[in-house]
């Protein structure tokens, strides 16, 4: 299954075809994930500020569950930072999975690539039947900044 999540239209009919409805809410924080450099990671706050200064008025829970949501329906990839601070960004399944390295100080958290990490998490979900949405490492450590 291929998914081409930068054709609003598809997107939508994928969505569709697996019982998912793409609202205007979803839609919306679905465009400023979009908006963002590659390796920005989003906290709920930061968006639900970032909304909240264009108007959308979405109680910070209802961005809880439908970050939640998203994550479910393969959209978004959850990162654990430090600390129990919960990160999201954009899923890109025609990309290479990336990973991640955090710094248990301060946060800094770099994104690295590697075949072998995606492949080894391949074969395990595929020995066990599973369709695979998502493959993360994340790494704790200490960068060299706070290492001093
Ligand atoms: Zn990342
Ligand atoms: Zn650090």
């Amino acid at each position: 299954m291929d998914m081409t999540f930068y054709s609003a239209e598809l997107l939508k009919q994928e969505l569709n075809d697996r019982g998912y409805r793409l609202t205007p809410q979803r839609q919306k924080i679905l465009d400023i994930f979009q908006a963002q450099p590659q390796g920005e990671h989003l906290s709920a706050e930061f968006l639900h500020q970032d909304l909240s200064q264009e108007g959308e008025h979405i109680s910070l829970s209802t961005v809880y569950r439908t970050l939640h949501l998203m994550v479910n329906m393969g959209l978004l990839r959850e990162l654990e930072l430090a600390e129990g601070h919960k990160h999201y960004e954009l899923n890109r399944p025609l990309r290479e999975h990336h990973h991640h390295l955090v710094c248990v100080h301060c946060n800094k958290t770099l994104e690295f690539s590697d075949t072998q990490i995606d492949q080894v998490g391949e074969k395990q979900a595929n020995a066990a039947g599973y369709y695979v949405l998502d493959c993360q490492l994340t790494l704790y450590g200490t960068c060299p900044e706070c290492d001093r």
